[in-house]
């Protein structure tokens, strides 16, 4: 799903995609000329190497992210905690585009299968 940029309204608009079986829906509107804000919700399954045995796995998401969307070039003195930032080029908005953003980033986070969870206290009651 894209959408201009310009013809985002500041009136609040609900938005839904699937990707896979990760649903991506929430909210969005414009807050200034150059910004659009978007509270999201991330939820579904997705596969993830576990950084122990590389093994791939399935993980639960379930997620809540805002996001600011900026129109080019972001002016970093507005910036406040705990929104993620998003710097637009050619005037769209590509929501599936920001999903496999998302999706990356909680992919390359720290993850470890069950069965290395299961050895790991293995180990532990050894000691
Ligand atoms: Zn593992």
């Amino acid at each position: 799903m894209k959408i201009e940029f310009k013809k985002v309204q500041t009136i609040e608009k609900e938005f839904s995609i699937k990707l896979n079986s990760v649903e991506f829906s929430g909210t969005f509107c414009r807050i200034s000329n150059k910004l659009i804000k978007l509270n999201s919700t991330i939820i579904g399954k997705i596969i993830v190497e576990c950084c122990k045995c590389g093994e791939e796995h399935y993980i639960n998401v379930d997620e809540y992210q805002d996001f600011i969307l900026s129109d080019g070039e972001f002016s970093s003195l507005s910036e406040r905690e705990g929104e993620m930032i998003i710097e637009i080029e050619n005037h769209i908005v590509d929501f599936d585009e920001l999903l496999s953003g998302e999706l990356e980033s909680i992919k390359s986070d720290y993850h470890i299968c069950d069965s290395c969870q299961l050895n790991n206290k293995e180990i532990d009651i050894e000691y």
